[in-house]
Formats: structure tokens, sequence, C-alpha cells
């Protein structure tokens, strides 16, 4: 998932001197906005954001709360932000590759050397079934009233859609509580043998897409990146097939964000025409982000049955460009180890098969071997 842009940082504080805090850095323009808001999450006053905004001086601060008409900190406090704040500015920078990618995250992300990290290889003959694993209710993903829908090249770090209007509320999966839907994105490969994040007995698919939701409670996906079950994000799998009528819906707008942080509003249409089927049958562990700052906030769910694309679909992902002009490919973070989790699946039944082939008939002989000697292990 990505949450940080190259240009853009967004840093809450919680519970500090009683209130929230949230800078917004722009770094391109050197200018620092800190805002300050009530434990209830909302910002300072639209005037004062747009006096902020407005505003030509490189070190910019707005400490007080319209409400009480007086500062709820002192000027002292908040440069000590500003200078946290600019501490953080040089360490924003992350890729895929070179001396900023997933080796070096840890560096400048203590997080992402964490001992519950995503992406994860799934063994199947290694997951557990659980019957407490109910069936979601993807109901509101055929919501398209009252909701806009953005397009965006995320920091050129993958194609990106956001959310604003209505909620879309996930229910059921034996989540701890409702989840809403902020946006959903993808990690795709150069080529269709690679691109998915995790893997499944080892094969990576061509693509793999993250629908990413916060906890209600929560009130917004930043207040919930680093808490505890703070996001639940449905991960589905992409196998090659047939030309996905449905996918067009999101694909022909794709030349609009061919370069990093280019957005467009694109016509509503029901996320449920993305997926397979309106049920999922799926995976399920505790794990992380798979971008800095790789908090374990995550409870994964990844169905067991892959969406199709045919492969000149994929050229539109693969079409796009990175943050330096290279082509935005490869956007998947490397393995990491399971340690002491354990991967549950909501279905006894399971068997590989429900993921569909694979892109090459070596791997699906692979694949076959595995349910082979799956089949043996159990029998012998
Ligand atoms: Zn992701």
């Amino acid at each position: 998932m990505t949450i940080l842009k190259k240009k853009k940082i967004y840093i809450g504080f919680r519970n500090f001197h009683f209130v929230h805090y949230y800078l917004q850095l722009q770094l391109e323009l050197k200018e620092f906005y800190i805002l300050s808001a009530h434990a209830s999450g909302h910002c300072a006053s639209p005037e004062a954001i747009k006096r902020l905004k407005e505003s030509k001086s490189r070190v910019l601060w707005a400490c007080g709360s319209p409400a009480h008409k007086m500062p709820l900190i002192n000027p002292s406090s908040c440069l000590v932000l500003i200078f946290v704040a600019a501490a953080r500015a040089g360490v924003t920078d992350w890729s895929y590759t070179g001396p900023h990618g997933p080796n070096h995250w840890h560096l400048d992300f203590p997080h992402c050397a964490g001992m519950t990290q995503s992406p994860i290889n799934i063994n199947t003959g290694d997951v557990l079934y659980n019957k407490a694993l109910k069936p979601f209710d993807l109901a509101e993903y055929s919501k398209t009233k009252q909701i806009t829908m953005h397009l965006v090249n995320k920091g050129g770090h993958t194609a990106e859609v956001e959310y604003t209007g209505d909620q879309i509320r996930l229910r059921g999966g034996n989540l701890p509580d409702i989840y809403i839907l902020s946006q959903f994105h993808f990690h795709w490969g150069s080529a269709s043998r690679r691109g998915s994040e995790h893997t499944l007995d080892g094969q990576h698919y061509p693509m793999e897409l993250h629908l990413v939701h916060y906890q209600s409670h929560l009130g917004s996906i930043n207040n919930a990146l680093d808490q505890p079950s703070g996001l639940a994000v449905l991960g589905y799998f992409f196998k090659i097939g047939e030309h996905n009528d449905n996918f067009d819906q999101l694909l022909k707008y794709f030349p609009q964000i061919k370069e990093s942080d280019q957005h467009v509003v694109i016509p509503t249409f029901p996320l449920l025409d993305l997926l397979p089927t309106p049920t999922v049958n799926y995976f399920r562990y505790d794990g992380s982000l798979t971008t800095p700052p790789c908090h374990e906030s995550v409870i994964w769910s990844l169905s067991t049955q892959p969406i199709e694309v045919a492969e000149e679909q994929m050229e539109a992902f693969r079409g796009l460009y990175d943050s330096t002009n290279h082509s935005l490919v490869d956007d998947f973070r490397p393995l990491q180890p399971l340690n002491e989790r354990t991967v549950q699946v909501s279905h006894r039944d399971f068997s590989t098969e429900d993921t569909g082939s694979y892109v090459t008939s070596s791997a699906a002989t692979i694949s076959l071997f595995t349910l082979l000697s799956l089949w043996a292990s159990k029998n012998v």
C-alpha cells in the first residue's frame, strides 16, 4: 500500500498536549503547514487552512483553536514539531530499487524490520481451516450514488482509486469492527510471470489488487494506520485469460495518469464489477503495510479466487511512469518471513485449483505436482 507521496507527507501526532496535530509538508516548496485539531479529528477552521495555503512564508504554523480562540499549545511546541517534520523530510523517499529500495527501507522506517511484515508466501500445505472465518458482506461494493472515484498515479508507486463521498462499508469476515473502504490499488510486474506481492506455494501472479479499509470507529485512514487491526485489506490475485470488459471502466482513463501524481475523477462504477464473484473464500493472517512506513496494523484477507484479465490489459498498467519517468513496473515488495504466524483459510475444502491457472504451463505443472504431493503425504 502506498501511504507516503514523494513530495507530500502527512504525519499525525496523537494525544500530544491533549490535541492532535497534523503536519503537511510541501517539500518541493520547503513550506511546512501545521494544523491543530481537536480529539475528534476535525482540522482547524477552513479559514485557517485557506490562510496557510495562501501565505508565501517558508515556515508556517497555526496552533490555535477557532472554537476556543486561544492557542492550545505554545509556539515553542510548534517549533519542536517543525524540527521533527524537517528531520522526517529527508527520509521520505523510497522506491522498489536502488539505494532507497526495500532492503534499505528499515533504515528510515524502522517498522519495516518488524516481525509481522507483509507480503508473505502462503504455503497451502500449512494453512489452517478456521470455521469462524465467515463470508464477507460486500453488498455496499455495489454502491455508486454520492460516491466519487479519484484515479491517481500515486507518487509513481501505483495506480490507485481513492474514494470520497458516501462511505462504503465492509462487514463480516470475522473482522473486529465494520471497516470503511478508503482506496484500492495494484501491484504488477514488467512481465506476467511476476507482479503480485503475496505468493501461493512460491508462485507469483501477474498482479495483485488491494482494497484498503480502516476500522470505522477510528474515523479516518490516517488515524488507523498505526493502530492494531486498524486496517483490513482484501487482496485479489490476477491471472491472464479473457478480456475483462469491466476493467475497461478503469483502464480507459490510464492515459490521463501516465505521470507520477497525475489524477483524474472518473465516472463512478460499482466496485463489485471488478471482482470475480460477490462471495469470497480467503486466506487470513496478520501483517503490515507493504510500503513504508510498514506499520503492522493490517488484517489481511486474500481471495482464493483470482480476477481474470487479458494480457493486453496488463499493458495499460505497464504504460504508466514512476517519479523518475521510468516505466512503473515491478512495484511489489520482496517476501517477508512468516516467523511465528499461521495463515488460516475460510473454507475446509480449499484447494489450489480455486486460485485458477498460472500463466505458464510449467508453473501449472508445479502446481499440480504440489497438489499430488499433498495428496500423497496425507495418504501415507
Ligand atoms: Zn498494496
